[in-house]
């Protein structure tokens, strides 16, 4: 573009120029220093430029990350290959989830081009399984493979305007926090709510301080799953009347449900049963031994009979079923996971240039402890913190370049890992 710096009055021939003032902000040279004068008596300050100069940068950084984003979106198969590397087992959850998130990104990606006729509905998620069996974990690692902000929110916590708790805005304000307050990247973000379950009509976990059949919240949640342009306070709380709102469209953002849903099983087997009969029998998942397979034909109708409302049920297209994770699941947990604790409690050893082992029986020892607990694998952590406190107390005064081993009488407490107390330091007068 041909523009040159004028100075007023100074620019030879200028006459009309004596009172040139910035076309932008319409203040005059003498305000604001030199103007760059464009083609038509156009003048701009250098104040404007800085600010032009900011909007273009925000502009570029909003569509640049999202042009990588759907330029590379990953295959099913690459998805399921990374949920690999953080989840053990779950296949079936990680194919349906893989699929999910794929078209998801998808539609979003046609929708960003303008290309495709077909208007692509998105399908948010429903993940029914036990506590500690990688729901959480599965929509996170989702996330940062996509790298796209993620935020967990729990349902329970929720309630209807005018009862005591929070707004379902709260949830989508932690996916804003999550995205460094950038609207843009929070509207295409994955917002993780946990406890579904609870809300339903016929939960006993309603409280006196919620609407009492849990409707009201589930309307309010099947808006935003909808999408809908909500008014997200930026300092949380409840709504008040003078509040300034954040407006975030909604209609963009992957849902993905959470809920043990404990008792389902006994819907399952009722619809299923009743199918088999009338198909002149055969299996009829009686005995807890086929509830895992029993499990793996969950579906729509059954959240539905379990309480949720038929509209919010008919957000959540995709429903998929984790399982409990047993004793060899949990002591695959321990191990192989990118970020396993045993590999971090390894990393800890190194970092004191030792090495730490942990044989199977160890292992074994602490999953059954974790199965005692009934909370699946997230108990894990807690017992091998435990296991691990003394040690890690002692291990900075051990003598460097040892290997230490972990069986299972450390476990149990039956044997110390290190028996030399550490020689204490003589302290200077
Ligand atoms: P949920 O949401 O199903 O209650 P989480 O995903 O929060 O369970 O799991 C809690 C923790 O347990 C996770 O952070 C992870 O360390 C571990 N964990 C649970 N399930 C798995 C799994 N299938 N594979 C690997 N780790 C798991």
């Amino acid at each position: 573009m041909s523009s040159k710096e004028m100075t007023g009055s100074r620019r030879s021939g200028g006459t009309t120029k004596k009172n040139a003032f910035c076309s932008f902000c319409r203040k005059s040279y003498r305000d604001v220093g030199p103007l760059v004068e464009g083609p038509g008596d156009v003048y701009i300050c250098g104040e404007c430029i800085e600010l032009c100069q900011s909007i273009l940068e925000q502009e570029q950084k909003r569509r640049g990350p999202s042009k990588n984003l759907f330029e590379n979106i990953p295959s099913p198969r690459e998805i399921a290959a990374h949920l690999d590397q953080y989840v053990i087992g779950q296949t079936s959850a990680k194919r349906v989830l893989a699929v999910a998130v794929h078209n998801h990104y998808k539609r979003l990606s046609a929708e960003w081009n303008g290309t495709g006729d077909v208007e692509i509905e998105k399908s948010n998620i429903l993940l029914v399984g036990p506590t500690g069996s990688g729901k959480t974990l599965l929509a996170r690692s989702l996330a940062r493979m996509l790298n796209v902000p993620f935020a967990i929110g729990d349902a329970t916590t929720l309630t209807e305007a005018g009862y005591v708790g929070e707004d379902v805005e709260n949830l989508l304000l932690k996916l804003l926090h999550a995205a460094d307050f950038d609207l843009e990247s929070a509207q295409r973000g994955i917002l993780y709510i946990d406890e579904v379950d609870k809300i339903g009509k016929t939960s006993h976990n309603v409280s006196i301080t919620r609407d009492v059949s849990g409707e009201g919240v589930q309307q309010s949640l099947l808006k935003m799953l909808e999408g809908t342009v909500a008014n997200v306070p930026p300092q949380g709380g409840r709504k008040h009347p003078e509040q300034q709102y954040i407006q975030m469209d909604t209609s963009n953002i992957l849902f993905i449900c959470g809920g043990t849903f404990s008792g389902i099983e006994d819907i399952v087997r009722k619809r299923l049963g009743k199918r088999t009969l009338g198909f002149g029998g055969g299996q009829s998942f009686r005995n807890d031994a086929d509830a895992a397979e029993l499990m793996t034909h969950v579906g729509t109708d059954d959240v539905l009979e379990f309480g949720l409302i038929p509209e919010l049920v008919g957000r959540l297209p995709v429903v998929s079923y984790l399982q409990p994770l047993d004793e060899e699941g949990l002591i695959r947990v321990l191990r192989e996971p990118k970020n396993a604790l045993v590999k971090q409690f390894e990393a800890l050893f190194q970092m004191e240039d030792c090495k730490l082992e942990f044989t199977d029986e160890a292992l074994r020892v602490i999953s059954q402890r974790a199965l005692e607990r009934g909370v699946g694998a997230r108990g894990l952590r807690g017992i091998l913190e435990e296991v691990m406190l003394d040690i890690m107390y002692d291990l900075p005064d051990q003598e460097r370049g040892s290997t230490y081993v972990i069986d299972e009488s450390v476990v149990t407490g039956s044997r110390k890992l290190f028996t030399m107390p550490p020689a204490p330091q003589a302290k200077s007068a």
